[in-house]
């Protein structure tokens, strides 16, 4: 007999059990991404350039894995066997950039490095893909509670990431290089906690309201161990990927690419569609393509605008000098304070019928975006060379980003779930996985451009325009943000 399932407030405590185990593996990953540029240039020696391209071929990687681990899951393994063994992948390989940051500089640290990224790539897609979608298998299918429980478990998110964001700053961004070590530890722990929290619980509050268990691995699957025979060759191939694109020549870019059309191909080619359908399937493309702009420019947070806080900006408060690291965690914040205010407004809009559709809400958030860094070019226009620039503009542009998010990122995927044919709903949310993907490999390729004062370097280009200052690089995402926002919105009627 299964324990009742509604006992802890008006949701089912599986719901609670995922937030738990999201929010640890968050704090995983924001909070050791929050330092890893810093740990690449300031321990490992990288020059900006090549560690912000380096953060972009990981990010990227990130979201292009789940494609694979979803795929594995649905066939073979099923949620719970895919999470614990994705878990337990990314806690050793952040226990293996501990292992790097310990003896940071030597040629082993590299490969230690290398082998860590690549442990946590393959990892998250066999974790996040599955935890996500089964939040959505706790309730029955016409479940009002879904949307609520969407919104608590992104909360979870950002309460993990401000945890994880919090500790690695405080005792791995301190200046000496030798203490990144500390805040890699502390991430491997929480992994670990999160891989144990889940497979305490998973018996006991997993199951649908029916009472049947969930993301158990399929009777019939009869190749459950060969899987795990192919973990060495994705490692091996994510490896080859990441050093190659980092070291010589650009790999993900057309890897992203192929994926893109083989994906097309498979949902188009299917003849049983209605026009109805393959509409709905267009939009999904067309939003996720003005997503990318979104992300790439949202994403340089724990990237050029870390360089930025490092460097050009007055990090004191109350004489004490903050970690640079830390103001990304203003997202976080901000998000958690935020999404039940914007949940209001919309809420009190829709009553008047004045509710925005979802792509104009998307349009508002990447406009919130350009705002962000328009914010940010008044900071630091004619900037004078050794003045540091006040912590007001950057503490607005996370605020204004925030924002941004709350209005698009939510609310892009719920439309996906909404527009996709049940029978393409997993491939169409990786066609959203994709666009971040793509979005976040644009972002390493974007902090690349990052006018360095010390570099000797002549200044970077980009489409023809040299990159002299911070005023010319902030204003490219004020651009580029602000005129996919002003398409989007001219289409979104269309749409
Ligand atoms: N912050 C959210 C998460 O970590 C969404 C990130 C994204 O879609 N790029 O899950």
């Amino acid at each position: 007999p299964l324990p009742p399932q509604t006992a802890s407030g008006s949701h089912p405590r599986g719901l609670y059990l995922l937030f738990a185990t999201e929010m640890w593996e968050r704090f995983s990953y924001y909070g050791m991404r929050a330092v890893l540029v810093l740990f690449l240039t300031k321990a490992m020696m990288m020059d900006k350039a090549f560690a912000s391209k380096f953060y972009g071929g990981y990010t990227s990687l990130v979201y292009l894995t789940p494609l694979i681990g979803g795929f594995i899951s649905d066939r073979y393994w099923g949620n719970r066997r895919s999470i614990t063994v994705g878990g337990l992948l990314m806690a050793v390989g952040q226990f293996t950039l501990f292992a790097a940051a310990n003896i940071y500089g030597t040629p082993a640290s590299h490969w230690l490095l290398y082998a860590g990224l690549g442990m946590m790539i393959v990892g998250n897609g066999f974790f996040k893909p599955n935890i996500s979608s089964m939040v959505g298998s706790l309730y029955s299918a016409g479940d009002t509670r879904k949307d609520a429980a969407y919104t608590i478990f992104y909360m979870g998110i950002n309460l993990g990431s401000f945890i994880g964001n919090t500790i690695t700053s405080l005792i791995g961004d301190t200046g000496h290089p030798g203490d990144f070590r500390w805040a890699f530890l502390a991430c491997g722990i929480a992994m670990v906690l999160g891989t144990a929290v889940f497979n305490w619980g998973k018996g006991k509050y997993l199951h649908t309201p029916e009472g049947v268990q969930l993301g158990l691995t399929p009777a019939h699957s009869g190749g459950v161990k060969g899987i795990f025979a192919l973990l060495p060759v994705l490692f091996a191939l994510v490896l080859g990927i990441l050093w190659l694109d980092s070291a010589m020549f650009p790999t993900i870019a057309p890897l992203l690419g192929i994926a893109l059309v083989a994906i097309g191909f498979m949902i188009f080619s299917d003849k049983s569609l209605t026009g109805a359908d393959v509409q709905g399937i267009m939009v999904i493309f067309i939003v996720s393509f003005f997503v990318v702009f979104f992300w790439a420019a949202f994403e340089q947070a724990p990237a050029s605008l870390t360089f930025f806080a490092d460097e050009q900006m007055d990090r004191t408060i109350f004489g004490y000098e903050l970690p640079a690291s830390i103001f990304q965690n203003l997202n976080a914040i901000f998000v958690v304070a935020g999404a039940p205010l914007v949940a209001l407004v919309w809420t009190a809009l829709g009553k008047r019928g004045t509710e925005p559709a979802s792509p104009v809400k998307m349009a508002m958030g990447l406009a919130l975006l350009a705002a962000g860094y328009l914010v940010m070019c008044f900071g630091v226009h004619n900037l004078v060379p050794g003045v540091k620039v006040s912590m007001f503009f950057l503490v607005a542009l996370y605020f204004l980003h925030s924002a941004g998010e709350l209005c698009l990122s939510p609310i892009g995927m719920s439309l996906v779930n909404k527009l996709a044919p049940v029978k393409f709903a997993s491939l169409l949310m990786a066609v959203w996985f994709l666009a971040n993907a793509a979005a976040n490999y644009l972002a390493g390729y974007m902090s690349s451009l990052y006018p360095d004062p010390k570099s000797t370097k002549p200044a970077p280009v980009l489409l023809g325009f040299h990159i002299t200052s911070l005023y010319d690089f902030f204003m490219v995402f004020v651009v580029s943000a602000a005129v996919a926002a002003g398409l989007l919105f001219l289409i979104s009627g269309r749409l």
